[in-house]
C-alpha cells in the first residue's frame, strides 16, 4: 500500500492566466493564486476593472500583469499568450472564467446574433482560452479549470437562458474532450459549476418577457439548502479553482464540481 503523506498543496512559483478577471469569481480566484505565490496574467474586457485587480495583488505582495481582450477574438488570446511568453515563458495553469448572461428570453424572441453573442463568449471563448495556451502548457503539463455553471448541466428550469444554459453544457462537454485528450501531456482539465453566486453578471443580464414562459419553480429565490436560500461568494468558489489547480487534486481529471449550497438537487 502507498505510504500515507500529507499533501503539499503549494502553488508557489508557478504561472496562472484568469479570464474574467476583473470582476466577481475571476477576481476572487486571480487573488487567491497569487496570495498563493502564483504569477497571474490577468484577462478581461477593460483596463479600468483589471488595474484594479492588479492594484490589489500588489498590495498582497503578489505578482500580475493585466491584458485587455475579448476571449472570442482569435488574435486577441493569441496576442495575450505572446505576452505570457514575453514576460514569463511558462504556463501551469489555465481558468478559463470569463463569461455573460447574455439575453434571457422566450426562444422566439432570441435573435440569432445574441444567441451567437452568449456561444461566442463563453463557449467559444473557452475553446480560444484553452488552444492558445496549449503550446506553453504542454511543455510541463499543468491544470485547466473551466468555468461553467449548474445551468445546462443540472438545472434546466431557469426560464429564457436557453443559450446560456447551451453554451454552459457545451463548456462541460468540452472539457472532458479535453481532459481525456490531454492527459498523456499530463494536462488535467476539470469544470466547475457554480450555483446562485453573488457577482456582478446580473447587472449585464437582460431578461424579457419571462413571465410568458416562467415555470413552477423560480430561481435565484429557490431554496438553497446550504444557506436558506443566500447565494455562495466568490471566494467559495475561488477556493474550489484553488483545490484543482494545486497538486491537492494531482489525480482529478474530467469531473464536474458542483459548488451551488445544494441548490441544484432541490431544483432540476
Ligand atoms: P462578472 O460579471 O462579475 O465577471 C465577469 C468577468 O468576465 C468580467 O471581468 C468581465 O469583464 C469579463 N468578460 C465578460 N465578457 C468577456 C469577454 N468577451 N472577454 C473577456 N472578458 C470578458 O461574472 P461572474 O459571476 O464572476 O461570472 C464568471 C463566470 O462564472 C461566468 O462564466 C459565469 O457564467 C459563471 N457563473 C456565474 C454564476 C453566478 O451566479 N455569478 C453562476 C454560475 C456560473
Amino acid at each position: 500500500m502507498d505510504e500515507m503523506r500529507i499533501p503539499a498543496h503549494s502553488i508557489e512559483g508557478r504561472t496562472a492566466l484568469v479570464t474574467g478577471a476583473g470582476s466577481g469569481i475571476g477576481k476572487a480566484t486571480a487573488k487567491l493564486l497569487a496570495q498563493s505565490g502564483a504569477r497571474v496574467g490577468l484577462v478581461s474586457l477593460t483596463e479600468e476593472e483589471l488595474e484594479e485587480t492588479r492594484h490589489e495583488i500588489l498590495k498582497g505582495g503578489g505578482e500580475a500583469f493585466i491584458a485587455v481582450a475579448d476571449v472570442s477574438d482569435p488574435p486577441a488570446m493569441e496576442r495575450v499568450l505572446q505576452q505570457i511568453r514575453d514576460q514569463w515563458d511558462r504556463l501551469d495553469i489555465v481558468v478559463a472564467n470569463a463569461g455573460i448572461n447574455g439575453l434571457w428570453a422566450p426562444i422566439e424572441e432570441i435573435p440569432p446574433e445574441e444567441w451567437d453573442r452568449t456561444l461566442a463568449v463563453n463557449l467559444r471563448g473557452t475553446f480560444l482560452t484553452v488552444r492558445a495556451s496549449l503550446p506553453l502548457l504542454k511543455v510541463r503539463g499543468g491544470a485547466v479549470v473551466i468555468v461553467s455553471s449548474v445551468n445546462g448541466t443540472r438545472i434546466f428550469s431557469n426560464a429564457g437562458a436557453s443559450a446560456y444554459a447551451a453554451s454552459k453544457a457545451g463548456q462541460a462537454a468540452f472539457a472532458r474532450m479535453a481532459a481525456l485528450e490531454l492527459a498523456p501531456h499530463k494536462i488535467r482539465v476539470n469544470t466547475v459549476c457554480p450555483g446562485s453566486i453573488h457577482t456582478k453578471i446580473d447587472d449585464n443580464t437582460v431578461r424579457q418577457d419571462l413571465e410568458k414562459i416562467r415555470p413552477m419553480v423560480e430561481f435565484p429565490q429557490g431554496n438553497v439548502p446550504l444557506t436558506r436560500g443566500e447565494p455562495g461568494t466568490s471566494g467559495q468558489v475561488a477556493e474550489l479553482i484553488w483545490f484543482l489547480v494545486s497538486d491537492a487534486s494531482s489525480h482529478i481529471t474530467g469531473a464536474e464540481v458542483f459548488i451551488d449550497g445544494g441548490e441544484s438537487l432541490v431544483q432540476g
